[in-house]
This record gives structure tokens, C-alpha cells and sequence, in this order.
């Protein structure tokens, strides 16, 4: 029986979805005015866990992702510099090259890390009319109010608001200077904005405006979520993911947005994952401590040492990165790989242990202990055909590749196969730094290259 953690109840919960066998299930995505780091990655593996552990329960799982190609703004609520225009600026492009961009760029880096692909990735620009009419509906139902710069949310007319952080308006006034502006209470947030040359014509500079019958403006932070989740899913759906950082503001709004304009709850269950630190601290890219997926790949890791290292940790504790995590991550990703190669064809598993990862991860996704019971699989005094076909079953949560290492003693993984064409490349060229660095990534990756004759043999560590 699976049970997961509700930010909304505050509880662990037996899992009951809304229609029997079947789960629907949104997740907020990416802003794509940048690369994802490997914190935001972090969240994108949990999420890919909760997915893929609902499949292994028997549910047939309907996942959105929304990607948010909208501008929004740096700040917190409705402040600070437009992120698109700050792309825009940086890069030369227009709005819609830079969200094709980094979309593309994430997509590669959640293949990279084994994530499955969502049913649907909405986007925000093209879902403007829905956003509009929700809040046309919020306004009808009487949420609403004017501003001079925009339709804001009335969060002291909804009952409810704050029950999923708990947070109310007056402490969140007393918490954080709250740049109040025309706002009636520090909570409410901005539905719509309107640019700031309407009336005059476009602003210029910023290409995703649309027309609104509250003149030209572009969408508030949260209203794609609630228009987009009942579009794809309908009201309520099973499960809500996002991070932590999403339950105060976002999560919050977005529940309110929902209950305001169909008098519905949202989702039955939100879950929230903690957050990435790097050496203890915030990432940032004037610290240098920024680190995406390819900055991994380019230092010679494989990024599933990446997704052992996100396993490794409950997705509700705070997970420090290091290189000497990651690297122990990585040595334990190539003993598992290259043990599991000298193994028999997988034949009749063992049940007992299955059973075993089974409750781990049913145990509101208890990974790191499902981690465990697969060394416990691998030095069990079994036969090593009844290990390999426990641990592809386990592997279908894990997610780890691990079916091409199973049983296969001559097989080469194609990144080692990649690198040593490359390092041949740089000999020839007698590039002889490049080459030896490649030969410690290739190390790291478990393999050894000796060079011969009749050219480059590799050979597992
Ligand atoms: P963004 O593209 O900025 O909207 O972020 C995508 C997701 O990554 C959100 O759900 C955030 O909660 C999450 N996130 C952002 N930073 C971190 C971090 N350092 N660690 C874990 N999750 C993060
Ligand atoms: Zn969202």
C-alpha cells in the first residue's frame, strides 16, 4: 500500500486516487529563460519518482508538466525586472527563440538523467485565452479587484487561503517587507498585469503581451497552473508537485485561483521537495557554484551518478552537493554496474527482498533505504539469476539503466565507447592533455584504455 507525504494535511496518507487504477498528476515545470541547474534536476528526479512508483503500484498515470515561456518577474510576487526581457537582453533573441532554446535544453538533460518524459508539456504562451477566461471567472465570483497596473487577487475574501503553508496575511506582512503598492492585502497577488505603456500602445522591448478585456498585459505567476491543470486534468486531480519554495506563494495561489474560480480543491495531495544546497549554500552563478547538467558530463560524470545521488537522500531532507558525494555516487553507480555484468540471465527474482524495496519505496518514497536493499540483493547468497531479475524490477523505480549491465561481460556503455573515439581524435592530433584527460574521465566511468597496435583496448577497472 503505497503512502505519501500531503503538504496539505500535514500528514503521511494511504494513497487513494480519485478514480480507481488511474492517477493524474501535475507537476510544475521549468521556466525556460535558462539552463536548469542541478537543484532544479533534483526536483525533476523526485517528481520522476513519484511517477514511476505510482506505475509500479499498478496506477495508469496522466503527468502534466507545464513549461513556463511567460516573463515573469525576478522578484517575489509581482516585482523586480522581467526574467524574459533579462534573457532577452542577454542573448539577442526574441522571447520565442530563447523558450525554444532552453526547453530544448531541458528536455536533453531530463533524457540524460533517465526522467520519463510527461504525457503533455503545456505552454503558458499558448494558453492564454484559458488564463484569461479563469479570471474572468474569478471576477464574476467577486475575487477580484483593479488596480492602475493590473487585476489582482482578494485573498481576504477567500475563507480558506493560507491552509496549505499556514501562513496568513498579517504575519506574512509582519515576516517580509511586502511591497504593498495598491495592494488591498499583503497576500494578494497579481492576476493580471497590464503593461506599463497600455493605453499608449505596446512596451517596447517586451514581445509577449497579449490583450486582455483588461487591456494589453501578460498573466500573473500562477494563473497558468490553475488554468492548465484544469484544462489537461480537471478539477481535482490526484497529486500537485513542486518544490518547497513553491508551497508558501505559488502553491498557495494557485490553490486559491482553483478554489475561487470552480469552488473545487485543486489536487487531493501536494508534495514538495527540499532543496539542493552546493557546498552548504545557495548556488549562484557569481559564486561559480552553479552547476547544470552539462558542467557535470563535461567534468567526466555520467549523469546517472547524478540521479544515484539524488536516490540516495529522502526527497523531504535538504541534499548538500559535493564532488566527493558525487564522486562516491559515481564509484557506486560502476561497482553495482560492473558486478551486475558477470551476473546470469535474469530467471524467477527473489521475493522476499522485492517485497522488501517495495515497502521502502511505498514508505512515502523512502529511496535511500531502497537503495540499501539493493546491496542487500547484491552480496544476498542467491543465485545471481534470481538478483538480476530482482533488481530490474527495482530498477524500474530507480531508474538507473542498469538493464544494459545486466548479464552483458563485453559490453562497453556508448559514453566510454564516445570518449575513447574522442581521445583518438585528440592523439592523433597530438592534443596529449586533452587525451589524458580524457583517460581519467574514462576512468571515472570504470574503464581503462590501453593503447595497441591495433589500436585502443578497453577494458572494465
Ligand atoms: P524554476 O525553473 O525556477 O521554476 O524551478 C523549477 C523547480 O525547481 C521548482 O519546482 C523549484 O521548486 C525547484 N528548485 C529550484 N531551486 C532548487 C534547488 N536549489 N533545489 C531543489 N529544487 C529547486
Ligand atoms: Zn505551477
Amino acid at each position: 500500500m503505497l503512502h505519501l507525504y500531503n503538504t496539505l494535511t500535514r500528514q503521511q496518507e494511504a494513497f487513494k486516487p480519485i478514480h480507481e487504477g488511474k492517477v493524474s498528476l501535475y507537476a510544475c515545470g521549468p521556466t525556460v529563460y535558462w539552463f536548469a541547474h542541478i537543484g532544479n534536476m533534483r526536483y525533476f528526479l523526485f517528481v520522476d519518482v513519484v511517477r514511476r512508483t505510482l506505475a509500479l503500484n499498478g496506477y495508469e498515470v496522466k503527468m502534466v508538466m507545464n513549461i513556463t515561456d511567460v516573463g515573469h518577474l525576478t522578484g517575489d510576487v509581482d516585482e523586480g525586472e522581467d526574467k524574459m526581457i533579462v534573457a532577452m537582453r542577454r542573448e539577442g533573441k526574441t522571447a520565442t527563440e530563447i523558450a525554444q532554446f532552453y526547453t530544448d535544453a531541458f528536455l536533453q538533460d531530463i533524457d540524460r538523467l533517465n526522467i520519463k518524459r510527461a504525457n503533455i508539456y503545456p505552454k503558458a504562451t499558448e494558453h492564454i485565452p484559458e488564463q484569461i477566461e479563469m479570471i474572468k471567472h474569478l471576477e464574476k465570483n467577486g475575487f477580484t479587484y483593479r488596480t492602475s497596473d493590473g487585476v489582482y487577487f482578494d485573498t481576504a475574501k477567500l475563507q480558506r487561503y493560507g491552509r496549505l503553508s499556514g501562513q496568513r496575511s498579517e504575519e506574512k506582512k509582519a515576516g517580509a517587507r511586502v511591497e504593498m503598492g495598491e495592494k488591498h492585502n499583503a497576500t494578494d497577488f497579481a492576476l493580471w498585469k497590464l503593461s506599463p505603456s497600455t493605453g499608449s500602445g505596446h512596451l517596447a522591448g517586451r514581445q509577449m503581451e497579449w490583450d486582455s478585456p483588461w487591456g494589453v498585459g501578460f498573466p500573473g505567476w500562477h494563473i497558468e497552473c490553475s488554468a492548465m491543470s484544469m484544462k489537461y486534468l480537471d478539477v481535482p486531480f490526484d497529486i500537485h508537485t513542486g518544490g518547497v519554495d513553491h508551497i508558501a506563494v505559488h502553491h498557495e495561489n494557485e490553490l486559491a485561483q482553483t478554489q475561487g474560480a470552480e469552488n473545487e480543491l485543486e489536487a487531493h495531495v501536494w508534495m514538495h521537495s527540499e532543496f539542493l544546497t552546493v557546498d552548504n549554500g545557495k548556488m549562484s552563478k557569481s559564486l561559480g557554484n552553479l552547476y547544470t547538467v552539462d558542467d557535470l558530463i563535461q567534468k567526466g560524470y555520467d549523469p546517472l551518478a547524478f540521479r544515484y545521488l539524488v536516490l540516495g537522500a529522502h526527497y523531504r531532507s535538504k541534499i548538500n552537493f559535493t564532488f566527493e558525494a558525487l564522486d562516491a555516487a559515481q564509484n557506486a553507480l560502476n561497482k553495482l554496474r560492473q558486478t551486475v555484468r558477470d551476473w546470469d540471465e535474469p530467471e524467477v527474482g527473489c521475493a522476499e527482498l522485492e517485497e522488501k524495496f517495495f515497502a521502502a519505496v511505498n514508505d512515502d518514497l523512502n529511496t535511500s533505504q531502497a537503495l540499501a536493499v539493493v546491496w542487500e540483493l547484491v552480496n544476498a547468497d542467491l543465485p545471481t539469476s534470481a538478483k538480476a531479475e530482482s533488481l530490474l524490477r527495482m530498477d524500474q523505480v530507480l531508474g538507473l539503466r542498469l538493464k544494459e549491465f545486466v548479464a552483458r561481460p563485453h559490453h562497453i556503455p556508448k559514453e566510454v565507447q564516445e570518449l575513447v573515439t574522442l581521445r583518438e581524435e585528440a592523439r592523433k592530433t597530438k592534443q596529449w592533455e586533452r587525451s589524458d584527460e580524457l583517460r581519467l574521465q574514462i576512468e571515472k566511468l570504470g574503464f581503462h584504455v590501453e593503447d595497441t597496435a591495433a589500436g585502443p583496448q578497453i577494458k572494465k577497472l
